[in-house]
């Protein structure tokens, strides 16, 4: 063979073959066959010579047995400056799906695994469509603030009707392979091992997309949808254009729509802001020293301590295909946890997101035990017993004895110092913090905590680790609060200040919710229990003195008992199994009693005080964090604040808000700030590069 043929065949992303009349074209660009301009050119290239190929009869489609492929290349979205390249992207891909939908000979696309945005809107395109069983679906550009650009909004009406389609584009929530099938989003569904059989090809006549009538014409729900977004994000009401304009005007109309659409989209702030978090989120586990540092792949997992985080920990194990054994001294506390971890998935079978005979699967590789032998095998182990520095050392020395010389043992503490864990232990070069979040099945932050005598093997193994278990891990150097309570304490500690000057609870809450926050930090603080701030913050003032002492007011709740939902009564007050929160009198009456204590006259604080305060506190003591080094950039703390804190993606995170202010300005406010508030406003020397 000549050496160019050879050549040319190597760089090749696409796998051609001709069988019993049948061409098979495989999508073959590692690592995931993300849709990018060169992968389009060598289909649109592979289309047309199957087309001109005596020999064929049908055309498919498809990727791997697992895997079709992952959709756009979002990286091309970050290069887009203008406009026009926004509008030449889409039609790229537009005309790209059309020449295949116009192929003479029946295209069908063999597909399986995450059936996302374009690698949908590449299936659309073809005339018949054949799916794995266990193949889901979903258009998750409105999360991205984008609508779809390549006929997702004109196709998928036409395929499943208005009503259904403009549910996937406005969600973005995915649908499974029996729902498709309903739909008729698919044809058929099948094994994997049979995806790409010649059967699938044959017998059909090309039927395009586009020229098919509309099952429903339904927009009253989606118009209530759109209707709910905020302002700042535009991709919902686009989207419902998209849609109405294919509905009442023609396809091409609709696609027109799709393409500047598109560039609007992608020149608001909210739109490029929600870009960056994806990229800050999926750069986390980038970390240079760390790149070459051998790791092994886990294959047995043991979780030590079987409360609220340890069981949610194990369950978050299990969903990710692991083995896990898990380990209580309390036999009572660890029938609790199994019972936890077993009605959690039983709501996930429930809700339609795990079969029973997953279910079955996951439980048999659960082993619930207090014999410390059984830990033995484990290659990783998560400890997450009491918050108890003598109880942890004792722990972490039993996890010792019980395991191999390269087992890897991580601490799930929020506020020991991993320096003093390490002191009781043997072989502290293994011991690693993985700080998880409430709870821990669901949360998808998991912070990596790296002390002085960690080896780079440990880190390197606990960042894979928490990879292969599905969650964002975010590299944080060993110092008080780590990196999300550390930024986000102060936040709270500033409402409860707040709320001694002379602001409602409401109003605080509301400002916040205003901004972009889920909900607002005396909500949050009710939920997750007056006492842990109290608990937490007592860590923070003598490691921090500038964030100034526990507010006097919340150490007073907690002392008369009111330590949020689960006493019923916190800031607000809590109805007897309802999280909905009511004005709380004996708080009112605190208040009263705190301000007529103080000097200082109470007064009405307005929702723009509250903001600025509340959003630069995160921001000084953000700068704080990188300028000590805690993290390695900028965007692991809009990453780490977004997925730990519910911080709006659409603004960014912590610092990209800073960024977008304007760093003069960030310096301005806080220097007026530190002046009227303190020292715990004070500008550093903003190390960040401008
Ligand atoms: P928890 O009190 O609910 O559970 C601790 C469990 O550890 C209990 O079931 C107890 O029986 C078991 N245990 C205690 N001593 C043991 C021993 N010697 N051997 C085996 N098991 C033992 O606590 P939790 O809220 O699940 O927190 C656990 C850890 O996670 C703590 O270090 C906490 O700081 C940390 N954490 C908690 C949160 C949170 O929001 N609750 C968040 C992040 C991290």
């Amino acid at each position: 063979m000549p050496t160019a043929l050879k050549f040319a065949e190597a760089m090749s992303r696409i796998d051609s073959s001709v069988t019993d009349g049948v061409c098979v074209l495989r999508l073959n660009a590692p690592p995931v066959n993300t849709l990018s301009i060169e992968l389009l050119g060598e289909l649109r290239a592979a289309v047309r010579e199957a087309n001109a190929d005596g020999r064929v009869r049908g055309i498919v489609i498809t990727g791997g047995p697992e895997h079709f492929s992952a959709g756009a290349d979002v990286a091309m979205f970050r290069d887009i400056k203008t406009a026009e390249d926004a509008v030449r992207i889409s039609r790229v891909f537009q005309e790209a799906f059309q020449e295949i939908e116009d192929s003479a000979k029946p295209v069908t696309a063999a597909v399986a695994g995450k059936m996302m945005g374009g690698a949908l809107e590449l299936a659309m395109a073809c005339h018949y469509r054949v799916c794995a069983r266990g193949t889901v679906f979903s258009m998750p550009e409105v999360n991205l603030g984008i609508n779809p650009g390549a006929g997702g909004t004109q196709r998928l009406p036409r395929l499943i009707g208005v009503e259904a389609a403009l549910k996937m584009l406005l969600t973005g929530q995915p649908i499974n392979a029996a729902e498709a099938l309903k739909l008729g989003l698919v044809d058929a569904v099948c094994d994997a091992a049979d995806l790409t059989k010649p059967a699938q090809a044959s017998g059909g006549t090309p039927r395009k997309t586009r020229e098919r009538s509309f099952p429903n014409v339904l927009f009253t729900e989606a118009e209530k949808l759109a209707a709910r977004a905020r302002p700042e994000l535009i991709a919902p009401s686009v989207i419902l254009e998209c849609v109405r304009t294919g509905v009442v005007a023609s396809f091409d109309a609709g696609l027109r729509a799709e393409q500047l659409g598109f560039a609007r989209c992608m020149e608001t702030l909210a739109t490029r802001n929600k870009i960056h978090v994806f990229f800050a989120v999926r750069d986390t586990a980038k970390v240079p020293d760390l790149a070459n540092v051998p790791t092994h792949a886990v294959t047995r997992v043991a979780v030590i301590g079987m409360g609220s985080m340890g069981a949610g920990i194990a369950q978050a194990v299990l969903q990710a295909g692991l083995p896990v054994v898990a380990l209580d001294e309390n036999t009572a506390a660890l029938d609790r946890g199994m019972q936890r971890i077993r009605e959690s998935l039983e709501k996930r079978v429930k809700q339609g997101r795990l079969s029973p005979e997953k279910l079955a699967a996951i439980l048999r590789q659960l082993t619930a035990t207090s014999d410390w032998k059984a830990v033995g095998g484990a290659d990783f182990v998560i400890e997450a017993v009491f918050e108890d520095i003598a109880v942890k050392q004792t722990v972490l020395v039993n996890i010792e004895r019980a395991v191999g010389d390269k087992t890897v043992i991580a601490s799930n503490t929020s506020t020991l110092s991993f320096d003093r864990l390490a002191e009781a232990i043997s072989r502290p070069q293994r011991l690693v913090g993985l700080h998880f979040f409430n709870p821990a099945h669901a949360m998808p932050l998991v912070e990596v905590i790296r002390h002085k005598a960690a080896a780079p093997e440990t880190v390197a193994s606990a960042l894979r680790f928490a990879k292969a278990i599905r969650k964002t891990p975010v590299l944080v150097q060993n110092r008080e609060g780590f990196l999300v309570n550390r930024i986000f304490l102060p936040y709270v500690k500033e409402a409860f200040r707040m709320l001694k000057e002379g602001a409602d609870p409401e109003a605080i809450d509301r400002a916040m919710v205003e901004f972009g926050f889920p909900m607002g930090p005396l909500t949050l603080m009710d939920m997750a229990g007056n006492d842990i701030f109290v608990h937490a913050d007592a860590v923070l003032v003598p490691a921090f003195p500038h964030h100034g002492p526990t507010p006097p007011i919340v150490t007073e709740l907690v002392a008369r008992g009111m330590l949020g939902q689960k006493s019923g009564m916190g800031i607000y007050r809590y109805e007897k199994g309802s999280p909905v929160p009511h004005p709380n009198p004996a708080v009112r009456q605190i208040l009263a009693e705190s301000r007529a204590r103080s000097s200082r006259a109470p007064r009405v604080i307005t929702p723009e005080e509250i903001t600025q305060r509340l959003v630069l506190r995160m921001v000084a003591e953000a700068l704080r964090v990188m300028e000590e080094g805690i993290v390695q950039r900028e965007s692991d703390v809009d990453a780490a604040m977004v997925l730990g804190t519910g911080f709006p993606d659409w603004r960014g995170g912590v610092l990209k808000y800073a960024r977008d202010l304007g760093l003069d300005e960030v310096r301005t406010q806080l220097q007026q700030l530190a002046k009227r508030f303190g020292e715990r406003f004070a500008a550093t020397n903003l190390p960040l590069n401008t």
